[in-house]
């Protein structure tokens, strides 16, 4: 059984990151800058900020936090948005999610820039990645994409099964592995909460991704001997402890490859992150506001 080990190869696209960030501080002063807004107290958007202002900090990015009280509104947010989007020097915008329920969160999203849609969310960059044309990827599908490739597992032809159809993780992730590309032409099914026979489309999956949201809930009966594990899922129980969506200890065991839950797709998640505000400074670099 091979471990798909996301955090050292995070590592590896993280010093990839920061030389070509130097390069382009050394060649054209270009600092790369994400910008966030973080609204209300959520304790795991907290975490999640934080880890993302620490990432960029270790790789020569800067970072901007703007924390909002959760009686933010919609007209307030959208004016920072638009305050982010005008600012050259802030090169990648993203709004930690969830928002708290009184914001259009459809319309803040749609608002900010796609040129610095560092999430990807934008219906402009998703539209371009179901044409085969991306602009920005979507951090965590192309997360599982590099963990995968870079692990030499092999993806052209084989059946990729997606369980959850999110617009954040499941559907995008299907969307980028059937493309006719390197890294992807594989067939793929989504499964979700409303498929019959669930177990019966899990067993013919050659890569089984998994981003339900329900610990512990892909079983080792529910996957083919030698499958490709890829767990999505984080969850928390009750005793503090984080787990994934598949059933790891059992699962190991007939795989003939998994990544963990700590330490698989979550450090590529915010890697790619990363990646694509470089991106944006290097689209700046490459024709200057
Ligand atoms: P969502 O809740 O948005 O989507 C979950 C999907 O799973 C839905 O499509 C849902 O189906 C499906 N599902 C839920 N229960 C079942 C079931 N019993 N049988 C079949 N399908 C089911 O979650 P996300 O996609 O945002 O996240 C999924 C998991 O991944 C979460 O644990 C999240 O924390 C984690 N995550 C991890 C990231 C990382 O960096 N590692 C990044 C983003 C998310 P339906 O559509 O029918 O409701």
């Amino acid at each position: 059984m091979q471990l798909l080990n996301g955090k050292a190869i995070a590592d590896e696209i993280r010093r990839e990151i920061t030389e070509n960030a130097a390069k382009l501080k050394a060649e054209h002063g270009i600092i790369p800058c994400l910008a966030a807004l973080l609204v209300g107290n959520d304790p795991a958007s907290q975490i999640y900020i934080k880890n993302k202002e620490k990432a960029c900090a270790q790789v020569g990015i800067n970072s901007r936090i703007l924390r909002l009280p959760d009686a933010t509104t919609t007209g307030e947010l959208l004016q920072h948005i638009a305050q982010f989007n005008a600012d050259p020097s802030v090169h990648g915008i993203l709004v930690q999610l969830p928002l708290p329920k009184s914001c259009d969160e459809k319309q803040i999203l749609d608002a900010i820039d796609p040129k610095k849609d560092v999430d990807a969310f934008h219906p402009h960059n998703v539209g371009l990645l179901s044409q085969g044309r991306p602009g920005f990827l979507p951090c965590t599908p192309h997360g599982i994409q590099q963990l995968l490739v870079r692990s030499g597992i092999q993806i052209a032809g084989q059946h990729v099964v997606v369980v959850g159809r999110s617009d954040i993780v499941g559907k995008p992730t299907a969307l980028m592995m059937v493309q006719k590309s390197a890294g992807a032409d594989a067939t793929i099914t989504v499964v979700h909460s409303r498929t019959k026979n669930l177990a019966d489309l899990t067993r013919q999956a050659d890569i089984l991704i998994v981003a339900m949201g329900r610990a512990k809930f892909i079983t080792a009966s529910m996957v083919k001997p030698g499958a490709v594990i890829v767990d999505v899922g984080i969850n928390r129980l009750a005793d503090g402890t984080l787990c994934g969506d598949v059933d790891f200890d059992a699962v190991k065991e007939i795989a003939g490859a998994i990544s963990p839950v700590p330490g698989g797709v979550g450090p590529l998640t915010i890697a790619m992150l990363l990646r694509n505000t470089l991106a944006a400074a290097l689209l700046t670099a490459a024709s200057p506001p």
